[in-house]
């Protein structure tokens, strides 16, 4: 059966791109009583967002200048409350939970880059503890203590540990469904598989939407009073057929899931880029790369074995258990790190939201309360001007 969709009016916003970004936007405007309808080339939910971890580290408690923190800030004090209105809307459970986070430094290079981290968290006024071996084995056990070593040292004497208690993580394949169950309930027009989208424009407006169905027929249109772009590591591609460069690209992430009985541990264990994330029903992610290898979406063997034995280095039991599932997702990198959030410029209805990077799934919540905030042409609670799309590395 074909999505069923109303062609015969005007949404107030069509968001182009079903990811964490685009289905919570979507949420919050049609929340705050606009027609909205989201428009993806394929299934919603299914890509980067479903491929992510989850992990939402602590946001700054005090005032924080720095446009990244003040985004982490707020997106951290929504995530809260958006785990429960999600729950009071859909019932269905995101298992957002402020499990705590556990970074472990055995190297020299790790270990200069987290005393780097801890004089930030001490501007921010995040808490975090230098932990003893004793602590962690304590909290978990099943991390064994010669795997806690220092491999060139053999030494624990030589491997920082620290906890920070304010980290969380959302299930965020969990957190997809609920979002798109929301948006249902909030009369949000969701279509799938709209193969081949255009974006029609005028001058400095844009005037519709075209798209091939997912049955075959003629091309659709939709017509709306604003379009937000929300494509993720796919936005580029997209843009380049208005003839606007960004400096969003592709950054490739495999990841393993682990069947235990119950969960290992309970917080997250990051250690530099890796990491492994304990899911309540004993699923334990493992996590991840970073590949810049173009718009290709596989899995490669030494990967695989990479953070296998990354993973079993810290926690020997994962070799005993098995592994359920392997997959990779396409983050959508920024040039500078920093996501691209406001006006599509030189068009005055049109706006973006993408480049979100390794935090899509944290920032989300922030995304959403400010994109709405400026596309109502309201003051929002964060200057975006940082996160303009013209800001000097694109044309
Ligand atoms: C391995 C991995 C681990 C991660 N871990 C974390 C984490 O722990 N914490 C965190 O905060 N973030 C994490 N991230 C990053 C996070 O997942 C992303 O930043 C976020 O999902 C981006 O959301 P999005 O909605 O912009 O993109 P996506 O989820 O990729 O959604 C984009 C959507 O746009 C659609 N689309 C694209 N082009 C078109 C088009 N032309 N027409 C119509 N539709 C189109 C796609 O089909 C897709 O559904 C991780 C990512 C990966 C890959």
């Amino acid at each position: 059966m074909g999505t069923q969709y109303d062609l015969t009016s005007k949404y107030d916003l069509a968001v182009i791109g079903g990811g964490v970004i685009g289905l919570s936007i979507a949420a919050q405007c049609a929340k705050n009583g606009w027609r909205v309808c989201v428009i993806d080339r394929d299934r919603i939910g299914k890509e980067s967002s479903w491929a992510g971890a989850g992990i939402l580290p602590a946001g700054a408690s005090g005032l924080a200048d720095d446009p990244i923190e003040q985004l982490r800030q707020l997106s951290d004090t929504l995530h809260a409350q958006w785990a429960e209105w999600l729950y009071e809307l859909t019932r269905i459970d995101t298992e957002y939970q402020r499990c705590g986070g556990l970074y472990i430094a055995r190297s020299p290079a790790e270990r200069a880059t987290m005393r780097a981290n801890c004089l930030w968290w001490q501007e921010l006024g995040i808490e975090y503890e230098p932990w003893s071996i004793d602590q962690v084995l304590s909290r978990c056990p099943m991390l064994e203590p010669q795997s806690l070593a220092d491999p060139s040292t053999q030494s624990t004497s030589r491997v920082d540990f620290y906890w920070v208690q304010r980290d969380a993580q959302v299930r965020n394949p969990r957190h997809l469904i609920a979002l798109k169950a929301a948006c249902q309930t909030l009369g949000v027009c969701l279509i799938e598989q709209a193969k081949e989208l255009s974006l029609q424009a005028d001058g400095t407006s844009i005037q519709s939407i075209a798209f091939t169905p997912d049955e075959p027929g003629n091309r659709v249109k939709i017509v709306a009073d604003r379009v937000c772009l929300a494509t993720g590591a796919w936005t580029g591609p997209l843009l380049k057929t208005l003839g606007i460069e960004t400096g969003i690209y592709p950054v490739r992430g495999q990841m393993q899931l682990y069947r235990f009985d119950r969960p290992p541990f309970a917080c997250v264990v990051n250690e530099g880029h890796r990491y492994m994330v304990p899911r309540k029903d004993g699923r334990v992610l493992v996590g991840s790369c970073e590949e810049e290898v173009g718009f290709h979406k596989e899995n490669t063997q030494e990967m695989m074995d990479q953070l296998a034995d990354w993973a079993s280095s810290l926690c020997p039991m994962i070799r005993r258990v098995p592994l359920e599932m392997q997959w990779s997702g396409l983050r959508p990198g920024s040039i500078d790190g920093f996501p691209y959030l406001g006006t599509l410029h030189p068009y005055t209805n049109g706006y973006i939201a993408a480049g979100h990077f390794r935090h899509g799934l944290h920032w989300s919540t922030a995304t959403a309360v400010l994109m709405e905030q400026h596309m109502r042409g309201q003051k929002p609670l964060i200057d975006l001007e940082p996160f303009r799309l013209h800001r000097g590395n694109v044309s």
